[in-house]
């Protein structure tokens, strides 16, 4: 087995070491983890509360803690300013509380342009720490109480994997299972494959065995995450294969998987979601665009007809398969007639639900290079055409279901107004539901009783 791709066991056990010191002088400090962006941050941030209740910490939702790790997201400039407003606020945190530590972690911090802006301009931030060496926050907050200063020099991305670091999880009954790391598949748009290094596969063995921990603690929902699982390659085993020795294991949970690139989703993976009634009936195959000519400036390596061949032989074998895709309006120089193609293979896929997103230009990466004539106003006014399109297609398909009955994992609780809870459907379609809180966790049978672009509402039966 190649270890090489493996923090070391010496390099853990200092981080145990500096993870005791910690714990020896933490008189009952507490620690807020703030999370942005995707779900493999979520899964870093879970980890990132093992380390720190391993250190003493109570975990709290707090931004006045003692230690504020704030998990960021660098996919598109919004969520940077959103990420940099909030940092801006804490200003005031530290002039009650001087001792407080801020450490800006994921994929923000592995961002050049980003470390020069917050090392002038956002003296609160005490360390910065990148999404592949977040391992090292125990010895990251000795070196801030023992030595005093900022750690905000430049680190070159780890590319290894830090295998058994404790977690703390939001939601006993729901997981991430991270299967693999990084992304190499430099699509022209995207930041992630400089932020989070090269793609790197865990064991089968552990993830094989994570899963079954879960599922033997009564885990429902277990999300198998990775840039592209497609790629997944890990001890001789490819993906298709590592999803079904995770679906073979005993016990009553869904199998889920984030995100499948087209170009390497492959007839046997499709082949082993149909053999396996585990894996939830529902595809997110990220299109980005309906026109070959920007698929192919977008640097994807899949063409509209490829893509829709996939979905049309997912249609077949998986019956009542759903999918839900990703799309950027507004690539430089996204002509009317490019644009007009993402229309038509959205009306001809039929998603479920889409997210829609404007391009948005990230330095460093290819596209940021090219010429973009097409102004803002038209890029929004595609937006929106798309988002109504997709709304009407949501509608219309998901209006059948009233009157049916859809067996449902109840996840959690609902902020807003009379339907208290909300659960999830085979096909991962969110309901939103009236119950009582002690169902939570557990399946039932619910009565469509109406539907939203957003979810399924139902009764229970
Ligand atoms: N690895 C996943 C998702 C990565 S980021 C995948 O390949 O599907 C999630 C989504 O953000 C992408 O699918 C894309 O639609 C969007 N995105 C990434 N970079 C972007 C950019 N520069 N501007 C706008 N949207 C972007
Ligand atoms: Fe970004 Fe493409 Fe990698 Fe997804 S596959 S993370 S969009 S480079």
């Amino acid at each position: 087995m190649d270890r090489t791709k493996f923090v070391s066991e010496r390099e853990l056990e200092y981080q145990r070491e500096c993870t005791e010191r910690v714990r020896a002088m933490n008189a009952g400090m507490t620690a807020f983890v703030d999370t942005y962006g995707c779900q493999q941050n979520e899964a870093d941030s879970e980890r990132m509360r093992g380390m720190l209740r391993e250190m003493g910490y109570t975990i709290v939702d707090d931004d006045k803690a003692d230690v504020v790790v704030i998990n960021s997201c660098a996919v598109r400039e919004h969520a940077e300013q959103r990420v940099l407003g909030n940092i801006g606020h804490m200003v005031h945190y530290k002039k009650i509380n001087p001792e407080q530590k801020i450490i800006l972690a994921g994929c923000m911090a592995g961002e050049e342009t980003v470390r020069q802006t917050v090392k002038k301009s956002y003296r609160q931030v005490d360390a910065l720490l990148d999404t592949t060496s977040f391992w090292r926050l125990p010895e990251t907050l000795l070196r801030l109480y023992e030595q005093g200063g900022r750690l905000i020099e430049h680190a070159e991305p780890d590319s290894r994997i830090a295998e058994g670091l404790p977690v703390v999880r939001t939601v006993p009954h729901k997981a991430y299972v991270s299967i693999m790391y990084g992304c190499d598949n430099f699509c022209s748009y995207c930041i992630v494959p400089y932020v989070r290094g090269r793609e790197r596969s865990r064991d089968p063995g552990d993830v094989v065995r994570e899963v079954r921990e879960l599922a033997a603690d009564g885990c429902h929902d277990i999300m198998l995450l990775g840039q592209n699982v497609n790629s997944y390659s890990g001890g001789g085993a490819d993906f298709p294969e590592l999803l079904s020795r995770c679906a073979e294991v005993e016990g009553d949970f869904t199998l889920r998987f984030m995100t499948s690139h087209p170009k390497d989703c492959s007839h046997a993976l499709i082949d082993a979601i149909a053999a396996h009634p585990k894996v939830e009936r529902h595809i997110h195959l990220p299109v980005q665009s309906g026109s070959d000519e920007i698929l192919r400036r977008m640097n994807r390596r899949y063409t509209v007809e490829q893509y829709c061949e996939l979905v049309d032989y997912a249609r077949k074998k998986i019956p009542g398969v759903i999918f839900t895709s990703d799309i950027i309006v507004g690539f430089p120089n996204e002509s009317d007639e490019d644009f007009e193609g993402t229309v038509e293979l959205v009306k001809r896929v039929r998603y479920d639900s889409i997210f829609t997103f404007i391009y948005s230009k990230r330095a460093g990466t290819p596209a940021a290079e090219m010429d973009d004539p097409i102004t803002h106003e038209q890029k929004v006014k595609r937006f929106r055409r798309l988002m109504a399109l997709q709304d009407e297609i949501t509608l219309e398909d998901r209006r059948p279901l009233i009157g049916s009955t859809v067996r449902v994992h109840v996840d959690g609780e609902s902020k807003s107004g009379e339907l208290n809870l909300t659960a999830r459907t085979q096909e991962g379609r969110l309901v939103s539901l009236k119950g009582d809180s002690g169902l939570i966790g557990t399946y039932a049978n619910v009565k469509v009783t109406d539907i939203t672009t957003f979810s399924l509402i139902g009764e229970l039966k």
